[in-house]
């Protein structure tokens, strides 16, 4: 990345962050040999897995989905809204690290379950309840004893 000043090719990152609506990390610069600073913007290439449903459909993976249940179970919870903004850009960036062209929604509700447990665990019960729609209620106990348990000791 040549400084737009001075043309040396010798610049260092001093701040990075991700821009979401415009899908790309902003980068502030600062040259090595001038020390002029300024800033680029590099896009995301967006490889979102398809998600496979239980039926064997498949849609786009949508985070707005994920973020509407993870809102539900934190409502009424001690949670602010810049952690469930940070758990969700996790998951997303989980799954544009994988490598997989499809997951299934197992797959997805078990990321979220994960990412959710250091976050809250009543959130995490809730959650859990709900994308598994009670369909495995055995399982449900499990996650059910297994917090008991944690909270236990
Ligand atoms: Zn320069």
């Amino acid at each position: 990345m040549n400084c737009p000043f001075c043309g040396s090719e010798n610049s260092r990152v001093v701040d990075s962050r991700y821009v979401r609506d415009q899908n790309s990390t902003r980068r502030r610069r600062r040259c090595d040999d001038c020390e002029r600073r300024f800033t680029t913007y590099e896009r995301i290439e967006m490889r979102l897995p398809a998600v496979v449903k239980r039926d064997g459909r498949r849609e786009a993976f949508d985070i707005n989905k994920i973020r509407a249940g993870v809102e539900v179970a934190c409502s009424k919870r001690p949670v602010p809204v810049d952690r469930i903004d940070a758990l969700l850009a996790g998951i997303e960036r989980h799954f544009m690290d994988s490598t997989e062209r499809e997951v299934t929604t197992e797959r997805v509700g078990e990321t979220v379950l994960g990412h959710l447990r250091t976050l809250d665990e009543v959130a995490c019960v809730r959650f859990a309840s709900v994308y598994r729609e009670f369909t495995d209620v055995r399982q449900f106990l499990t996650e059910l004893e297994a917090l008991q348990g944690a909270q236990g000791r």
